[in-house]
């Protein structure tokens, strides 16, 4: 069986078609600029490449750029469009309404709009592309909608509430959901697999930091709490994100300058974090990079960072009444081995002992455990693959 994921954003789209007889990747690419230009890159799992710009004006035609590649003689994957079995969305917000993956509909298309409130530019982005999938492979072919919410589903209230009245959730549904929960969920069941042990008698903290970046608790395989929050602006520090503040910067930083919500929003989703507090780069490879020949500012951000999740640790394993195991995945997570050691080195209280040669090991897709023997929790690095879990819940629905 063959299974086309999808992740589609206001102007870009990625994709993976995925063999599900050994789980392999037979093709990928990305729609960029789309409804500005735009630009495609496709490459088959034996290494050929097809680039181009070509103008998309919309989801639909980025849909028949990715069609025609998957058909193509020179760089196509499959022979008949029919070879795909299914295709599944990753959706960034199931709210309230979606505590797991389910196959689409009109109602379900309809709910996903009924929360682009909650996520206006991702959700927005996703009924798009799911409609325009429909367009162009027709509606004999199921799809399904995965949700990077509803792994935090299992989240308790007092996780999940915040002290502001409670009318506003009555209201407004504000409250935490989190985010990149399916990588979470992902690397959260890898590491059970790794330790040789049932998910359900492990206690641990994942922490996925990328671009964007959020820690989870996680005991028994089901989530008890996690940092992102009503939106992915909540938690650590990010690239261009603030992560948490005193609420009152906010509105202090507003006032000042005289800067509207949507002047605010800019500025704490875009122009905060590692770019702001160094002035350098979002990008952590450039940040260090500043740091390690000088530079006081991105020092500063490394510094704020690797503070910060050694926090999140520590309260989450007061959350979990101790931890069994902690794991980093995605773009910082599994290559800056210097913020892992950095953070795990400041862990050694409570028993936690990195190896610095597995550790300095563990990067570019290599997976492994970095503690040594002796250590009392063991520390993962696991590659994150996000997209195999969409493939496989693809299946599962299709296949009930
Ligand atoms: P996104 O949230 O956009 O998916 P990623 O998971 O790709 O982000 O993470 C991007 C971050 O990871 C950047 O800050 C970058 O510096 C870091 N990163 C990505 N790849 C590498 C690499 N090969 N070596 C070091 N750092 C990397």
């Amino acid at each position: 069986m063959k299974i086309l994921v999808i992740n589609a954003g206001s102007s870009s789209m990625k994709y993976q078609l995925i063999d599900m007889e050994d789980e392999s990747v037979i093709a990928k690419g990305n729609c960029e600029r789309i409804g500005a230009g735009g630009h495609f890159k496709h490459t088959t799992g034996d290494g050929r490449v097809y680039e181009t710009d070509v103008v998309m004006n919309n989801h639909t035609e980025a849909f028949v750029q990715i069609k025609n590649a998957l058909l193509s003689d020179e760089y196509g994957v499959i022979k008949n469009l029919d070879e795909v079995s299914a295709i599944g969305h990753r959706i960034v917000q199931g709210g309230a309404l979606f505590s797991e993956s389910v196959i689409v509909n009109e109602d379900v298309i309809k709910g996903i709009e009924s929360l682009i409130p909650l996520a206006p530019l991702h959700n927005a982005a996703h009924v798009q592309g799911i409609r325009a999938c429909l367009d162009v492979f027709g509606t004999e072919v199921p799809e399904v909608v995965v949700f990077d919410t509803a792994f935090h589903s299992t989240m308790p209230p007092k996780a999940f509430t915040y002290p502001v009245p409670y009318e506003y959730y009555e209201k407004y549904a504000v409250r935490r959901y989190g985010f990149h929960g399916t990588s979470h969920r992902y690397v959260s069941q890898r590491c059970a697999e790794l330790m040789g042990k049932d998910i359900k008698d492990v206690k641990m903290i994942t922490c996925h930091l990328g671009n964007g970046s959020s820690i989870t608790a996680i005991k028994g395989g089901k989530v008890i709490d996690t940092s992102m929050g009503l939106t992915p602006l909540d938690g650590i520090m990010m690239g261009t994100r603030t992560g948490s503040l005193d609420p009152s910067v906010v509105t202090f930083i507003a006032e000042k300058e005289g800067f509207t919500p949507s002047e605010m929003d800019t500025l704490l989703n875009k122009k905060s974090g590692f770019l702001g507090i160094s002035g350098v780069s979002s990008d952590d490879r450039d940040v260090t990079a500043a740091a390690e020949s000088g530079n006081e500012r991105a020092k500063l951000a490394i510094d704020i960072l690797e503070y910060q999740i050694l926090k999140y640790i520590g309260s989450y394993t007061a959350a979990l009444g101790g931890v069994d195991a902690i794991v980093f995945t995605a773009g910082i997570g599994e290559n800056q081995c210097s913020h892992r050691i950095n953070v795990c080195d400041q862990l050694a209280y409570m028993g936690v002992k990195v190896d610095a040669e597995l550790n300095a090991k563990a990067t570019r897709g290599v997976e492994g455990k970095i503690s040594t023997p002796d250590s009392t929790v063991d520390v993962f690095v696991i590659p994150t693959n996000e997209e195999l879990v969409i493939a496989r819940d693809t299946m599962a629905l299709v296949q009930k």
